[in-house]
């Protein structure tokens, strides 16, 4: 397969460093645990839209255009590297924020202020129909907006994980490290869905498990199998039918999206006191309280090696010390 990528700006600091976690692994006596840090991809801090957001800026300068528009709840790390981007490349953010402005402007949302972003708030309002309004209003100013969905979750974004994918064979076979699984947090989907076609393309033999964060599996799934299958037209690979290839774990929802459990209070402490590495309440903490939550159920045998993939997300943090005291 030789998939046919479009120009990306280098934004993202690649590749990212992989490597063994030896005292967590040792602590829960399962699997060989590796980690590939993806929030050290710089970008006002971190995180996985880095790599999406190389394809999505190309194109939107490829298009004339000079504002970037899109859309998130109040703490999302995609809205904060999306103004990142727009400040690195003198373009114009309008950030559409799911719900009510809270009071004080704490973690993502402070960097999203600092950033030079316009925010809107929809509070009770249809998201999309506050986004078209956005969107017309900056077209009457003379704006030329580009407009990113939830998460840089197209086939746009999700091309920087197929080539992510690419980056992880080549750190694992001059290791050499043979990874049985790969675990990570899915939200909007197209992080998995590019790694699902990355898998294809760069001859990944493991399995990959997405913890989903915020939806039951059987949607996620197909939504994942759907960007997946689209990606790869994008690329010039024909048809490819990818959705036996797309595993989506949903055990670990408890309340919802962004509410906070004893899963991820557990999961960052463990993390960041075994290995100094941060993970966030939202994304990489639940993901890592279902790798937990698997191994001590015994889903992996001593000999397998377990690749937690880290998308990032600290930025977050601030804005929820008072659930993880
Ligand atoms: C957005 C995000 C994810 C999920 O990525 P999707 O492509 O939306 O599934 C995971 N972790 C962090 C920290 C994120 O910000």
């Amino acid at each position: 397969m030789n998939p046919k990528y479009p120009n990306r700006v280098k934004i993202a600091h690649l590749p990212t460093p992989l490597h063994p976690m030896e005292r967590l692994s040792k602590h829960l006596s399962g699997p060989t645990l590796y980690i590939k840090r993806d929030d050290t991809t710089g970008l006002a801090t971190g995180g996985n839209k880095a790599r999406k957001l190389e394809f999505l800026v190309a194109e939107a300068l490829a298009q004339g255009c000079d504002h970037l528009v899109t859309v998130g709840a109040a703490q999302s790390n995609h809205c904060r590297q999306t103004a990142a981007a727009a400040a690195q490349y003198g373009l114009g953010c309008s950030l559409v924020m799911k719900g009510e402005e809270p009071p004080l402007k704490t973690g993502n949302l402070l960097l999203d202020d600092l950033l030079g972003a316009h925010m809107y708030w929809t509070t009770d309002r249809d998201t999309n129909k506050v986004m078209g309004e956005v969107v017309a209003e900056l077209r009457t100013m003379g704006r030329k907006p580009y407009l990113i969905p939830l998460g840089g979750s197209n086939v746009v974004g999700a091309t920087g994980y197929v080539l992510a994918m690419q980056e992880l064979m080549a750190q694992a076979t001059a290791v050499p490290l043979n990874i049985d699984f790969i675990v990570v947090a899915s939200g909007s989907g197209g992080t998995q869905a590019g790694m699902v076609l990355g898998a294809e393309v760069y001859g990944f033999r493991g399995q990959i498990i997405g913890i989903s964060v915020s939806s039951e599996a059987s949607a996620l799934t197909t939504q994942i199998a759907a960007l997946a299958t689209a990606t790869a037209t994008h690329l010039g690979l024909g048809t490819l039918s990818l959705a036996d290839k797309v595993n989506v774990n949903d055990d670990y929802l408890g309340d919802g999206y962004g509410i906070v459990s004893e899963t991820e209070r557990e999961a960052l402490r463990m993390v960041a006191q075994l290995e100094g590495i941060v993970l966030d309440p939202v994304y990489t903490g639940r993901a890592m309280g279902g790798l937990i939550d698997l191994i001590r159920w015994g889903a992996f045998t001593r000999g397998q090696t377990v690749l937690f993939w880290h998308t990032g997300g600290a930025a977050a943090l601030s804005a929820f010390a008072d659930k993880l005291g």
